[in-house]
């Protein structure tokens, strides 16, 4: 375990956020979170952090964080479909995903170059270009805080949702993820259902390598989305709001051009429209602004406060709401 006193944070989280922490407490394994030093630190208030990439620090001063570090990715079983893995939890999110293309594994290819952890994956169950981990994850391993001992969930009792899980709801402030596991399937068949992707490759003769699919979204999304070391972010900033059947003919009655889609048996609208119809694509507000190629992401152009940046969200939320009648909730944790 390595522990450090009053830690500057700008490096710790992708907004770029100079808060401190008056103590760090970086784990390398399971047994050191038996140990006295990290029990007496979970008995104070504390922050568990990952790679930093969903988290507003809207603070200047984080008393205590503790981050787990544990690496290293494993098979431990194969049946004639499939290959399972399991993972821990400071593994790099997109070092999993180019392991799997790899080993010529598909179930995950589609969330390539999404930042953060392993660990992190399963809380907003992370998903993009129709695909979800949820659909991969086997088990999830984590250290109970009030409990004291280490306990795994199956893939039904994580419950699974839209950027949600239980992790996010009943687990809040009391787990500690150590690891999960993945089924990944041997036979790929490219997942095309997002717009994007159908049009680049229907007029190819060819299906799609699990290589060339990863590769395709690598560059779909370093041209959309603004690469966090040369401008602070945390993705997505807010979810696509789920509306009901009258909801949306109410707003189709006003503008005939809202787009909606269907997922999970729920209607949402993209919030980038919303943010977009409401007057607010790059929108800047001092160091601040929503992002000028896709406004659901919000940017510091360098020396923002996690205040400030807090402050132009709820503008954001605000107009959206008073000028299109639709709230948009936070995807990204506010700390
Ligand atoms: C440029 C960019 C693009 C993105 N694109 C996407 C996308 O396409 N799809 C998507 O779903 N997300 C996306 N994200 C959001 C983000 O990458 C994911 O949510 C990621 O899973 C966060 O991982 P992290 O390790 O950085 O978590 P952090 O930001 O460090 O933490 C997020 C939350 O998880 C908790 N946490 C972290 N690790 C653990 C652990 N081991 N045990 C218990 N709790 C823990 C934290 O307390 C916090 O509440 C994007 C972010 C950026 C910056």
């Amino acid at each position: 375990m390595i522990f450090r006193k009053n830690v500057p944070l700008a490096d710790f989280n992708t907004f770029g956020i100079n808060s401190t922490a008056g103590e760090m407490y970086i784990v390398e394994n399971k047994s050191e979170l038996f140990s006295g030093e990290i029990q007496n630190a979970l008995s104070k208030p504390f922050f568990v952090l990952g790679g930093g990439s969903n988290i507003l620090l809207s603070k200047d001063f984080i008393p205590s964080i503790i981050k787990y570090n544990g690496k290293g990715i494993q098979f431990i079983s194969e049946d004639s479909e499939s290959r399972t893995l399991q993972v821990n939890a400071g593994e790099t999110w997109d070092d999993v995903v180019l392991f799997a293309v790899d080993n010529n594994l598909a179930g995950i290819e589609n969330l390539s170059l999404i930042p953060g952890t392993a660990g992190a994956a399963p809380i907003q169950n992370i998903g993009a270009y129709g695909q979800e981990v949820g659909n991969a994850i086997i088990t999830v391993t984590y250290y109970d805080i009030p409990a004291k001992c280490e306990v795994t969930l199956s893939n039904e009792d994580c419950k699974f949702g839209y950027r949600d899980s239980i992790f996010k709801n009943q687990l809040k402030g009391k787990a500690i993820i150590t690891s999960i596991t993945l089924r990944l399937k041997k036979i790929f068949i490219p997942d095309l259902r997002y717009k994007q992707l159908s049009e680049i490759f229907l007029n190819s003769n060819e299906a799609p390598s699990l290589k060339t699919m990863r590769d395709t979204i690598i560059s779909i999304r370093e041209s959309k989305l603004p690469n966090p070391a040369l401008l602070g972010n945390a993705g997505s900033f807010f979810k696509n709001p789920i509306v009901s059947e009258k909801q949306l003919k109410f707003l189709k009655s006003k503008f005939e051009t809202v787009p909606s889609f269907s997922s999970s048996g729920l209607i949402k609208i993209p919030a980038a429209w919303l943010i977009e119809n409401a007057g607010l694509k790059a929108k800047r507000i001092g160091n601040v602004g929503t992002y000028e190629k896709q406004p659901l992401v919000l940017v510091n152009y360098g020396g923002a406060s996690g205040e400030e940046i807090l402050k132009f969200s709820e503008l954001i939320k605000s107009e959206v709401f008073k000028k299109l009648g639709v709230s948009i909730e936070c995807e990204v944790n506010i700390v």
